[in-house]
């Protein structure tokens, strides 16, 4: 394995090891003293020049957290060591110590703020194309399926079928939700998730809807072994409590097509389902798999999904597998101004990038972790270190040491670390929101952090976002990126190895 821990981790975590059982709140000591702090930093510097893996990659994993800016990142660090009774600053999330990470660009060909369905467009098909739009170039119009048909873009999982590997999708969202869709789908609108969406014109021009295409794929050549995700309501007639006027019953349909084909429902079924073969197809929720902090027992979670999907993908006859893995709902935390559930949800996808780095062998594998496109999230006001990164800000004495007591403004309120620019957590100026922080209540599961511009869904943001990676050919990933050049890096890597015989086209 290439990776290892940065020094730097190694060393503060295990000063810190000392404090693990207390409570995350101040006040918490970091115990790491001056010559530490610069071995530690002398030690990441020697090992910061890993080998380049010029091999072809045999596998590959694109990992996508959905609206997972950097300001996320920072966030979740601190908020999952401070789980672990750290400070906090001094964690690594799993996927942080992966040796190359670039910025990448993320907007849409008519869009400074992208959506996801024009990111992901972009990241599997290597085309930026325009908000709205799945896997169509950028050519279409948007909502105008003429314009599309002539103009659908080959996928990174259509050249990985094409090398006879098996192909999986794991996401928290609906499986017709814009970034999991773009792998399978081509549709000049994002909405068009069951044909109750569908526009007459659309219609009359047989643009299909998105359900309807994953179960169409299923019947070609290049069908996914794996799909797991919610979204079951896009599958289900409306008698039956979906959303189809069709009348259709796609799940029946698609069992119907091949034995060896089979739905799960819940997570019992899925942790006992034979998945050395056949097509699996795991609908979880009626619409996007409940946040963290209110599954249920038979509802899995990122990682649950994921540890089936690849024991069914590793089934693959030795040429491979290819596996996206979405955490989903970051971005619907945000959009709905909660932290809390934002952080969370990070976490999860978190440990389940550290569970793939304890099960794959990036010797073949190539691993990319990133994310479509930002989020209006904000980490400020000067905390003191170890701060509950939920909390309110309690700062430093004029000698900077902790004070006793939160910050209180000049307007007589508190404020919390993190916020967000926009969203439903706005704050009523002439009402006296703004001063209404309560210390408590900050850190409760169903707040929602301070933001300026009143908006019922908090918006995505348009910097750039970090991306991560080990393995084959990670290496080509460095400074700053358009989007769609991650597809042609995962392209090259599948397709090229260091003899000199490349055979990219
Ligand atoms: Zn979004």
């Amino acid at each position: 394995m290439l990776l290892k821990p940065t020094a730097l981790a190694i060393a503060l975590t295990s000063a810190s090891l000392l404090l693990a059982g207390c409570e995350p709140a101040l006040p918490v000591k970091d115990s790491t003293s001056s010559p530490q702090w610069f071995a530690s930093g002398q030690q990441a510097a020697n090992n910061a020049a890993p080998q380049a893996n010029t091999s072809k990659a045999k596998n590959i994993i694109l990992v996508v957290g959905d609206g997972m800016g950097i300001t996320t990142h920072t966030a979740a660090r601190i908020y999952s060591g401070q789980q672990q009774g750290l400070l906090g600053e001094e964690f690594s999330l799993s996927f942080e110590t992966l040796p190359y990470s670039a910025l990448i660009k993320t907007y849409n060909t008519d869009q400074q703020t992208p959506d996801s369905a024009g990111t992901m467009t972009a990241l599997v098909t290597g085309h930026k194309t325009k908000a709205g739009i799945l896997s169509v170039s950028d050519q279409a119009q948007r909502s105008d399926c003429a314009s599309g048909q002539q103009h659908k873009l080959a996928t990174l999982f259509d050249l990985a079928e094409q090398q006879g590997k098996t192909t999986g999708i794991v996401t928290t969202a609906r499986l017709t939700h814009a970034t999991p869709a773009a792998l399978y789908a081509h549709s000049v609108e994002r909405n068009w998730e069951s044909d109750n969406k569908l526009s007459a014109a659309a219609k009359a021009d047989n643009c299909r809807d998105i359900a309807q295409q994953l179960i169409d794929q299923n019947n070609s050549d290049q069908a996914l072994e794996v799909v797991f995700g919610g979204g079951k309501r896009h599958f289900l007639p409306e008698q039956e409590g979906g959303k189809r006027q069709d009348q259709q019953n796609l799940l029946t349909s698609w069992q119907q097509q091949n034995p060896q084909q089979q739905v799960l429902t819940n997570l019992q079924q899925l942790q006992q389902a034979d998945l050395t073969s056949g097509r699996w197809l795991g609908l979880f929720s009626s619409s996007h798999l409940p946040y963290i902090d209110q599954r249920d027992t038979s509802t899995p979670g990122l990682l649950d999904m994921t540890k089936a999907a690849l024991t069914r993908l590793k089934h693959n006859n030795g040429k491979g597998y290819a596996l996206m893995i979405e955490a989903g709902r970051i971005d619907h935390g945000h959009h709905a101004g909660s932290g809390y559930k934002a952080l969370n949800e990070t976490q999860e996808l978190h440990q389940t990038v550290q569970w793939l780095l304890n099960n794959i062998d990036l010797k073949d594998t190539l691993l990319v972790v990133t994310a479509d496109h930002s989020h209006t999230l904000t980490l400020a006001g000067y905390a003191t270190r170890g701060n509950p990164m939920l909390g309110v800000v309690k700062g430093n004495d004029d000698q900077g040491r902790p004070k006793t007591s939160a910050k209180q403004l000049d307007d007589g309120g508190y404020y919390t670390s993190i916020n967000y620019r926009n969203g439903p957590g706005a704050v009523d100026w002439q009402q006296g929101d703004r001063t209404s922080v309560d210390p408590e209540r900050a850190q409760q599961a169903d707040y929602l952090q301070q933001a300026l511009v009143p908006l019922e869904s908090e918006t995505h943001g348009g910097e750039d976002v970090a991306l991560y990676a080990a393995g084959p050919w990670a290496h080509l990933f460095g400074g700053t990126m358009e989007q769609h050049w991650v597809y042609h890096v995962m392209h090259h890597a599948l397709t090229s190895d260091n003899a000199g015989s490349e055979d990219r086209d």
